[in-house]
């Protein structure tokens, strides 16, 4: 039996591994995707993490993996698909059949994109409308795109646009934004960006690729000639398998606070999942470890 189960390998996870080998306890990371890192693999540049001004998001990953190596952190790649509590232990089980028994539960699965809903959008998906601007915005290279959001993800991948599309449209549903303002301030001084305030989308049109999108403003229906949009309106956290389990606020995040303790003893969350003020890469690294100085002190109190 495991001393902790780590599900996750984004930074949260990995922050977990490295805590949780150098205090020799018996642990496995569990990854679902095809590589480590979690969100900041799709990351064009990570700018606050300190230590490594400016650094891209993939090598960000890169390098957190690499330390987790160096510490001898055991991962192993599978999908999660139930987790339950049996007396003192948990029992793990994966979508290849596989079950683990482990004395505590770290969740470290972070979160995933919201989508707009609007008609196009998933007609278009992969084709045109995109998740991910450090992915796909080679594609649309001197073309002109739409960027949706008014979050730091959204400016920074406008930002990111603007280098190399024709033109790029901010589209927001407000005036203001919840984004830095030294990002908002870098976007204003991009003269290929055009800001559409307080403008929702109603729908993505074209005859088999995108080529407008239209968007409800206070004047009426307006259409932007773009060959793609980039969504960037939140994200939504990854705990499906939490339901039932531990208790979970209105939006679906796990209740723990500062030290990732949910509800249910021996289950813990850290990063995006858990409920707090700041999501970053530098919090959920921060909250890995806290989550294994916890473990440790749970394990010692039984
Ligand atoms: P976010 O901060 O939640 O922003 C989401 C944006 O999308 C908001 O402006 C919101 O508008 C808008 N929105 C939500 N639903 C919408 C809808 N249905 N239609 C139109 N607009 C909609 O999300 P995020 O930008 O993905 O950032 C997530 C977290 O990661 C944040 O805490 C952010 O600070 C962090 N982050 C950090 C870094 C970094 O450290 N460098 C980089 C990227 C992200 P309203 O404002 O009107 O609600």
């Amino acid at each position: 039996m495991l001393d902790t189960m780590i599900i996750g390998a984004g930074p949260a996870g990995m922050a977990a591994g490295i805590y949780a080998a150098r205090a020799e306890l018996s642990h496995l990371v569990l990854e679902s995707g095809l590589m480590s890192g979690g969100q900041i693999v799709n990351t064009s540049e990570v700018d606050n993490y300190p230590g490594l001004k400016g650094i891209g998001g993939f090598e960000l990953a890169m390098k957190f993996r690499e330390h987790c190596d160096a510490c001898g952190v055991k991962f192993r790649d599978g999908k999660v698909v139930k987790v339950e509590k049996n007396e003192e232990r948990f029992l793990i089980s994966l979508e290849d059949g596989e079950t683990y028994s482990a004395k505590t539960v770290l969740f470290a699965t972070g979160a995933k994109h919201r989508t707009l809903g609007v008609p196009g959008e998933a007609e278009f998906a992969g084709s045109g409308v995109s998740y991910c601007a450090t992915c796909d915005g080679a594609f649309f290279r001197g073309k002109e795109v739409a960027v949706i959001g008014g979050g730091d993800v959204a400016i920074e991948d406008a930002i990111f646009l603007a280098r190399i599309c024709k033109k790029v449209y901010l589209v927001h549903r407000r005036d203001e934004f919840r984004a830095a303002k030294t990002l908002v301030n870098r976007l204003r001084a991009c003269e290929n960006v055009e800001f559409v305030v307080k403008a929702t989308p109603a729908r993505i049109e074209g005859a088999g690729k995108v080529e407008r999108l239209v968007v409800n403003t206070e004047t009426g229906e307006r259409e932007l000639p773009v060959s793609g949009v980039f969504v960037a309106v939140g994200m939504l956290p990854n705990s499906e398998l939490l339901q039932g389990l531990v208790s979970l606020d209105a939006s679906g995040y796990v209740i723990a606070g500062e030290d990732c303790r949910a509800d249910v003893p021996g289950v813990f969350a850290a990063g995006d999942l858990r409920t707090k003020h700041l999501r970053q890469v530098v919090t959920a690294a921060a909250d890995g470890a806290t989550a294994i100085y916890e473990i440790e002190a749970y394990l010692n109190e039984r």
